[in-house]
């Protein structure tokens, strides 16, 4: 059977000639470093093995990496201390003052392709929580805020996940209530007074969420207490599970300040 014409595939194949065009008149530069890179490459080597990816062995539930293999199943102290209200939770990468750089390359500097190379390693990393849900969400940003900033980082990385792994974007059902203070400079239990009950789901769309498997997407963890609330808001909305996967995960809270 002949292919059936698509528009969208048309408009895909010109916008990526157009992008070899421009890459040809405006080399491409590292995003972290803004060394010259080849076409098609987001980061130069330097800077692509300055990442601290996260692998196997991790905490099922946290997503932090073990120091070795403490078979299937091991839960990390801090999940078992104080076990969050997500169910699973995973991350591409360490959040350090190399995978900074592309972070604010997406959220500060407006270079939205940062996004699509994130999103590849953020489908690798988070393949197990992707493939088990029904929908994906954006951590989303409080109305004010989407309108000084323009776009919401999360959302950025949340619908190519979404459509990579053939699962349904949800824009609107997760909301931000409450515009908070930034997170930046707040110590975990301010952070979690900051955020607590900032997130509702759209009346509308409660069905959307009801015993479903909703996956929550940001592009930094940091202490998780926007993650917490975020899957608090879902679970209250009766969702069956919550996972949730970050570009970047912070390992040492005190060192870094990170805006939500
Ligand atoms: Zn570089």
């Amino acid at each position: 059977m002949a292919p059936k014409f698509q528009f969208a595939d048309v408009r895909r194949g010109f916008s990526l000639a157009m992008g070899r065009v421009v890459d040809l008149i405006v080399p491409p530069k590292c995003l972290v470093c803004h060394q010259s890179v080849t076409i098609g490459a987001s980061l130069c080597v330097a800077c692509w093995q300055k990442l601290n990816f996260i692998e196997h062995p991790i905490c099922d539930v946290m997503g932090t990496p073990f120091a070795y293999d403490q078979g299937i199943g091991t839960l990390s102290a801090a999940a078992l201390a104080a076990p969050p209200p997500w169910d699973k939770a995973r991350a591409a990468v360490v959040f350090d003052d190399h995978s900074k750089g592309l972070v604010h390359a997406l959220k500060y500097k407006d270079h939205h392709e940062a996004a699509l190379f994130m999103v590849r390693l953020m489908a690798r990393a988070g393949r197990d929580v992707l493939a088990a849900s029904d929908l994906v969400v954006p951590v989303p940003l409080h109305p004010s805020r989407l309108w000084k900033r323009r776009f919401n980082q999360a959302a950025l990385l949340a619908k190519p996940l979404a459509a990579g792994a053939g699962k349904p974007y949800g824009a609107v059902q997760l909301l931000r209530k409450v515009a908070t203070r930034q997170q930046v400079g707040l110590k975990q239990e301010a952070r979690e007074k900051n955020v607590r009950k900032a997130f509702a789901i759209a009346e509308d769309l409660l069905l959307d969420i009801k015993d479903r498997t909703v996956l929550v997407v940001d592009d930094v963890r940091t202490t998780g207490a926007t993650a917490a609330a975020c899957a608090e808001a879902l679970k209250v909305a009766g969702a069956a599970q919550v996972f949730v996967l970050s570009f970047a995960l912070v390992l040492e809270p005190h060192r870094f300040h990170i805006e939500a």
